[in-house]
Formats: C-alpha cells, sequence, structure tokens
C-alpha cells in the first residue's frame, strides 16, 4: 500500500487545512525548503499572509524554519520553511497507535456479554449466566452463547489492520534509522581520521622546523671555538 498523501494523513488525525495552507504543504513536500517570498508570490499572498499560515502550521509541529539576512535588505530576514516529514510521520503512528488501543478497548467492552437470551434478547456476562445455571434470570429460558456480533467482526478486523499498519510504519522507521546512525558513524570516523591526520602533519612540520631552527643555530656559531680557545692561551 502506498503511504498515504499529507492531507489524508493529517484530516485522518483530526487537523483539518484550507485549500491555501493544503496548496501551501504540497510546495513544501515537493522540495527541501522554500523561502516564504516564493511562497508568498506563488499563491499571490502578502509575504505576513503567507508567512502567518506557515507559522501555524509550525505551531502543529509539521513544519521548522531557518532564517538568515537578506543581502538586500538591512535589518530583514529571509525565512526558509520545510516540511518536517519525520515529525508527521512520528504524529501519524502515535495517532494510530491510540486507535488501536481505543479500538481494543471497545471490543473488550463488546466481548464482555457472552451469553444471551434468544426468547427475550437479554444479554449477560458469563459469572452472572453460571451463577443463573445457564437460564435466563427474567424469563427462566436457557441462555446460549453470544455469536460475534457485526461490530465485534468489525473492530476485529479493524485491530489486525491496524497492528499490520504500525508494524509495518515501525520496520520502515527502524530501517531508516538505522541508515542514518551508520552514515552517521561513517561521518564520524571521516573526521576522526582528518584530524589525526591533520595532528600528523602538525607534528611533522614542528619537527622540521626545530630541525631548521638548530641548523641554523648551529651556522651561527663562531667556527672552531674551542680551536681558537686553545689557541689564546699559548
Ligand atoms: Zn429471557
Amino acid at each position: 500500500m502506498a503511504a498515504p498523501k499529507i492531507i489524508t494523513m493529517l484530516r485522518e488525525i483530526g487537523v483539518e487545512v484550507d485549500d491555501v495552507t493544503l496548496k501551501i504543504l504540497n510546495m513544501l513536500e515537493r522540495k527541501e525548503n522554500i523561502s516564504e517570498n516564493i511562497v508568498a508570490q506563488k499563491l499571490k499572498l502578502k509575504i505576513n499572509g503567507a508567512r502567518k499560515l506557515l507559522y501555524k502550521l509550525s505551531s502543529l509541529g509539521l513544519v521548522t524554519y531557518t532564517k538568515q539576512k537578506d543581502p538586500d535588505k538591512k535589518w530583514w530576514y529571509l525565512y526558509y520553511w520545510s516540511l518536517d516529514k519525520d515529525k508527521l510521520k512520528d504524529i501519524y503512528l502515535q495517532y494510530k497507535k491510540a486507535q488501536l488501543v481505543k479500538k481494543e478497548q471497545l471490543l473488550q467492552e463488546e466481548r464482555k456479554y457472552t451469553f444471551e437470551c434468544e426468547h427475550c434478547g437479554k444479554k449477560y456476562v458469563y459469572e452472572d449466566a453460571l451463577e443463573n445455571d445457564f437460564s435466563c434470570p427474567d424469563c427462566g429460558n436457557i441462555l446460549v452463547e453470544v455469536k460475534p456480533t457485526e461490530t465485534i467482526l468489525r473492530l476485529e478486523s479493524e485491530i489486525n489492520n491496524l497492528k499490520e499498519e504500525i508494524g509495518r510504519r515501525e520496520k520502515v522507521e527502524h530501517r531508516l534509522k538505522t541508515i542514518k546512525d551508520n552514515k552517521r558513524k561513517i561521518e564520524d570516523e571521516k573526521e576522526e581520521l582528518k584530524l589525526e591526520r591533520k595532528k600528523k602533519r602538525e607534528t611533522k612540520k614542528r619537527t622540521e622546523e626545530r630541525a631548521i631552527a638548530r641548523k641554523k643555530a648551529a651556522s651561527l656559531l663562531p667556527p672552531n671555538k674551542d680551536k681558537s680557545g686553545s689557541k689564546t692561551k699559548r
């Protein structure tokens, strides 16, 4: 199954977005980041208007921004906005998990009444049926086991689907995290190697400099100092 579109995900978790915001989300989805000037231009909005909508998305945790000084205008900043896809996926996953818990509770509730009287239609929990020797306390008819209701069947299938989807999403997330971690590890190792090489170069340079300094110092000494010293004694 293909991943649901952002808008479907948002609607499902109960976030309603207007048409303009939807257009902004679609723009952000295709780019790493977009300046709000472009957003405003493309949607024929004032910059402040675009920024207001973007801030709203940011308050939902769906977008992030970085700001940079505008090279053309002093005291003015350019804002670049990005869709936080990981955050959105995480919000969606949490929502699905909450849904699962809710449906499991409903199912438990629905399954509580395991016996019914086919004569008067009353339902009983197992303990009550047992206490009454499996006959209806109201009309005396024999109690029979309740067949799974439509609701139970529906809940069971919804729960299965949710579990499957959550499992799939978690697997993908885990895989992405492993890839990210490995990438970072490689970067760290590279950085370390670079530092080590730099250190080696510096040590080598210092050793060379010392050697040169020693040579220079030696050349400045008066020649045959010892011999001339002995000469003066004579
Ligand atoms: Zn009855």
